[in-house]
């Protein structure tokens, strides 16, 4: 497990906390975003790497200084550990208002769900420390409630599922065409819009970006391989209509 400070200036560090996840779990990366004297953890991960991910925060700042967690959405890996969290911080949770009343199932207890707080579709902005921070709509992609993390200060877009890769052993991307057979599978199955993929480019586009942080897999560590991203993203079919011979009762 490492610390990667992707940017540091100002008070204001990102740091990427990545090689978290072992055995049959899909390995995830994890962010702690810390401005002065707040953090904020964006999707921090199910049980088995809360011990290690807790451990490693600790080192990098008091742990009374998590004033935020963050959810991109609902999915296991992001959420499970959620009561822990809530319980050994005083952090407020932030996830889409789609999800306020299904993550409770994954165990809040009573004296925490006051802290839950949903993100509105069209997303919002969140102060942090002195500066600020963007949740912008990355609806569909995958979840149908689902936020991304724009830092304005670092210029790094966290995306969430989006941009995942499964299986290369480099945590930065330097060459994109080779890099693609390395998401191609998880995005082709796992996004299911393509009207909403390009939607998603257009938006990215109009943000200045340095990085591109996906939850899963390598980086893209510059702006001209977030420029490759996105450009992928906007031609990218969604998997409704790749699998649309699929809705067929089986045999
Ligand atoms: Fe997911």
């Amino acid at each position: 497990m490492t610390a990667r400070t992707l940017y540091e200036a100002n008070g204001h560090r990102f740091i990427l906390l990545e090689g978290f996840g072992h055995g049959e779990m899909v390995p995830t990366n994890q962010v702690l975003i810390h401005n002065g004297d707040e953090g904020i953890l964006l999707d921090p991960g199910g049980h088995k790497v809360h011990y290690d991910l807790m451990d490693t925060i600790s080192a990098l700042m008091p742990i009374n200084q998590l004033k935020y967690l963050f959810f991109s959405h609902q999915d296991p890996d992001i959420v499970a550990a959620i009561n822990a969290w809530l319980m050994l911080s005083d952090a407020d949770a932030y996830i889409s208002k789609l999800w306020l009343r299904f993550v409770p199932h994954f165990g809040v207890d009573e004296l925490m769900i006051a802290r839950l707080k949903g993100i509105p579709d069209e997303g919002m902005r969140l102060p942090l420390g002195d500066g600020e921070l963007v949740f912008v709509p990355g609806h569909f992609l995958h979840s149908c409630g689902n936020f991304q993390v724009y830092d304005p200060q670092a210029k790094i877009l966290f995306t969430g599922d989006l941009g995942a890769s499964i299986g290369p052993d480099y945590v930065e991307v330097t060459d994109f065409d080779a890099h693609v057979p390395y998401m191609e599978g998880f995005h082709r199955r796992y996004m299911p819009s393509g009207h909403a993929n390009r939607a998603w480019a257009e938006m990215a586009r109009g943000l200045e970006i340095e990085m591109i942080v996906p939850q899963h897999g390598a980086i893209f560590p510059t702006p001209e391989l977030s420029r490759r991203f996105i450009d992928w993203v906007a031609e990218l079919p969604g998997a409704g209509e790749v699998m649309e011979s699929m809705y067929r009762v089986p045999a």
